[in-house]
């Protein structure tokens, strides 16, 4: 079998009805993109996409021709022969959504979820709900709703947005979801690179008392150090790496001592291929793997290795996703892992089409 497309299908989807922010970024559109791999026998790969020109361009044109089960050798050919082999940046990203979609097909040629083809470590995971975002209008009893709705669509853990409101406030936050929780519902923060060392330790330090599984980039991504002291000063747990990209640039957070749990995203850090690479790195320094990212992909690699922890979500952020993409099951606080070849990501495309054209 051989390679004879790469192509990217984007459907814009509108304006949100409200938009939402973290400490650094509003999100207000809408929209699902797909890169599609196509094969000389009809079986085609699906996974989630962007960066148009670049994959349409030098990575399509590095995998013509190839046989798409050689999964190192085809990650060597679209890092390197069209460009320096700089480890981080855009060109990453786009060599990520290219390699998930290849193991979407390598399952669908072999009739395996993708997850047993990695690894096979177990057929569940634990998955959290990410939310708690800032929105016009959102005060503590709003947060507090959404939060306690996660739980009661099955959720044991949940997360929540800090770093975007001045510090008095985002205590008041983290107590008021924790009041609304109770104390059996894990909960995590997330700074998003809002806060030198400094300010992230005297957060911390404010918040310790509400029993975080983990507090999420506290420091820029280029602070290393920073994050470091962060994570020597707070007995909480220190997440980090949804942002790093490859082996190399996880292989400084890990040795740097910059992240408890590492969260490299199984797309931006450089697709699957690389993503047990670093899981393999981080288990030889006993850190556990929280991806950061759709679960439609992460299930899959927390399902694979022996150090994976908890799986995020996005179902209850996007819940107009579920118009168009298909539900991965949740029982008891957990995702059950699709036993159909490759990914199992079902897409109703015709209604996408309608949506998009609407
Ligand atoms: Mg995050």
């Amino acid at each position: 079998m051989r390679i004879t497309d790469v192509r990217v299908i984007s459907y814009p989807l509108g304006k949100l009805e409200r938009p939402y922010r973290n400490s650094i970024l509003t999100t207000t559109n809408k929209g699902l993109s797909f890169v599609e791999v196509l094969t000389d026998e009809g079986v085609t790969g699906v996974c989630f996409g962007g960066n148009r020109a670049t994959i349409e361009g030098s990575i399509k044109a590095r995998l013509v021709g190839e046989d798409p089960l050689d999964a190192a050798r085809l990650w060597h050919r679209m890092f390197t022969g069209w460009r320096k082999p700089v480890a981080k940046g855009d060109a990453i990203a786009a060599i990520g959504c290219v390699d998930n979609a290849l193991w979407d097909l390598r399952g669908k040629i072999l009739g395996q979820p993708v997850y047993r083809l990695l690894g096979g470590f177990r057929n569940r995971v634990p998955a959290y709900a990410a939310g708690g975002y800032y929105e016009d209008g959102k005060g503590l009893p709003e947060l507090a709703a959404e939060l306690t709705g996660f739980v009661d669509a099955g959720y044991r853990a949940v997360k929540m947005k800090v770093g975007g409101a001045p510090f008095p406030e985002d205590v008041a936050r983290v107590r008021a979801a924790r009041e609304a929780l109770g104390p059996d519902i894990q909960l995590m923060v997330d700074a998003n690179n809002a806060w030198n060392a400094a300010e992230a330790i005297r957060f911390g330090r404010a918040v310790e008392r509400y029993d975080l599984t983990w507090f999420e980039e506290p420091c820029w991504p280029d602070d290393l150090e920073g994050a470091a002291a962060v994570c020597r000063a707070l007995d909480t747990p220190v997440a980090s790496g949804e942002i790093e990209y490859t082996r190399w640039g996880c292989r400084d957070l890990i040795e740097r001592g910059a992240a408890d749990i590492v969260q490299a995203d199984p797309q931006t850090t450089g697709g699957l291929t690389e993503w047990l690479r670093i899981a393999a790195l981080a288990s030889a320094h006993h850190l556990p793997m929280a991806p950061h990212g759709n679960h439609y992909v992460g299930a899959h690699a927390v399902a694979a290795v022996d150090n994976g922890m908890i799986v995020e979500s996005y179902a209850g952020l996007h819940p107009w996703q579920d118009e168009f993409l298909a539900p991965m099951r949740l029982e008891d606080g957990e995702l059950v892992l699709p036993d159909t070849p490759g990914l199992g990501i079902g897409v109703d495309r015709a209604a996408l089409e309608r949506a998009a054209s609407r």
